[in-house]
């Protein structure tokens, strides 16, 4: 039993519908789970439509229109005229949300939130299903919502893992026997019977759920790139493929940023020793990066560049030490306003920290923090980490630049950057 995951970049269009159906086709090795994301952006767009209908802007209903015509020209382009159920299948899906934001906005944001975005990935693997069948391969389509069972906290949705998978064992296991399934990731659903997601870019993580659940033989995450990176290229002209990973480099390249697999992936997956294998659509017979138990140190240094950061430093107003008492209470603070920190520092009297700069969270942060402790902070920076950094790694990444927080560790060196020439 396999399991195999495809992100939205690979479904983008016809052809990419296309692609997917003939790797799939191509596995020829037993029985398999497919884990599909919503086509293309379709999730952003989705999250247009529910802030246009939370505020009842006039764009809501031509953002719902341009939802379902990018789907149906899909399918159109597919099935060429040819009469087909999914037409019928996904123009039913549709009306469940045309229902919804005929309403008022007057029930709980983020569960109205989930309601409306998990229908990308309901839409994208009807869709995908249907081809398969369509072409030839016996293909069950499956809800995901039946088998990831979560708590209520939508937008965030908390696995209940006991129940997830006694549901995955009892009833998805004998749909495997005989055919492919093809299900949805990055949605759930709550005990009531709701929808829940699991968090942007959630879809390898509910693969990495099924994957453990099933005691898959392993988890393969489809890709554009031919594997996992030692960069990303978008900052790097010249970056290498990593053919072999540990769970160990691979959990810590995720947790700082590395965007190429969700970090919540490794985890139950590591748990259990399932490999993770990432590989190209593009070039699917390429042979991709291998995740494992292996403990082979990464051949070469990995970089991972977070752009938009603000370094922000915490003073005690009454100089008491930064200890356990009021780091605690700091934490608190940050938590309450969902802001992640990415990487901090302490000193005696000062407490420094580098997050993501989001619209307005970090003067919120500021706000509560302002009874007892004196806030500064700098924005518009960059933060780089490097695994397995050495002085010249150092070197490649400083030029121009300076740095106003570094920290080390044996493996990994961390530095909040700030471009020299900009003001
Ligand atoms: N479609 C969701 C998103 O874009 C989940 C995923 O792609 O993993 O966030
Ligand atoms: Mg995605």
């Amino acid at each position: 039993m396999d399991i195999f995951k495809f992100g939205g970049a690979s479904i983008k269009n016809a052809d990419g519908v296309r692609n997917v159906a003939n790797i799939i086709r191509d596995y020829k090795k037993g029985n398999l789970l497919v884990v599909v994301s919503a086509m293309g952006k379709i999730t952003n767009r989705l999250e247009d439509l529910n802030d246009a209908f939370l505020s009842q802007s006039e764009d809501t209903h031509n953002i719902f229109e341009e939802i379902k015509l990018f789907h149906f020209s899909i399918i159109e382009e597919l099935f060429k005229g040819k009469p087909n159920p999914v037409f019928d299948d996904v123009a039913n899906t549709f009306v469940e949300i045309e229902w919804l934001i005929e309403d008022e906005a007057d029930e709980n944001a983020e569960y109205i939130y989930d309601q409306i975005v998990s229908i990308g990935e309901v839409v994208s693997t009807k869709i995908i299903a249907a081809w398969l069948n369509e072409t030839g391969s016996k293909t069950l389509w499956a809800d995901a919502r039946n088998y990831i069972q979560t708590d209520n906290t939508y937008k965030e949705g908390k696995v209940d893992w006991a129940k997830t998978n006694q549901t995955i064992q009892k009833d998805l296991v004998p749909l495997l026997a005989d055919q492919i399934v093809v299900t949805q990731g990055f949605i759930g659903g709550t005990s009531e019977n709701y929808t829940t997601t699991l968090g942007r870019e959630g879809s390898d993580y509910s693969a990495a759920i099924f994957a453990s659940c099933l005691d898959a033989a392993a988890l393969t995450i489809w890709k554009d790139v031919p594997g996992v990176l030692n960069a990303d290229p978008k900052w790097f002209d010249e970056t290498e493929k990593i053919a072999q990973l540990s769970y160990h480099d691979a959990i810590e390249l995720t947790y700082y940023g590395a965007t190429v697999i969700h970090p919540k992936t490794i985890k139950p997956l590591q748990n259990k020793g399932i490999p993770l294998f990432v590989r190209s659509f593009i070039e699917p017979k390429g042979s991709g990066t291998a995740i494992t138990k292996d403990n082979n140190p990464l051949p070469v240094p990995s970089f991972i560049f977070k752009v938009n950061q603000a370094l922000v430093s915490i003073f005690p107003k009454d100089y008491s030490f930064i200890i356990e008492e009021n780091l605690s209470n700091i934490f608190e603070l940050f938590h309450k306003h969902k802001i992640k920190i990415n990487t901090m520092l302490n000193s005696a009297i000062s407490f420094s920290v580098s997050v993501d700069d989001h619209a307005g969270q970090i003067e919120k942060l500021i706000n509560d923090l302002s009874g007892e402790f004196t806030v500064k902070y700098n924005k518009g920076l960059e933060l780089v980490t490097i695994r397995y950094y050495n002085q010249q790694t150092i070197d490649r990444v400083t030029i121009d630049k300076d740095i106003l927080l570094e920290v080390k560790s044996r493996h990994t060196c961390q530095m909040v950057m700030k471009n020299r020439y900009l003001t």
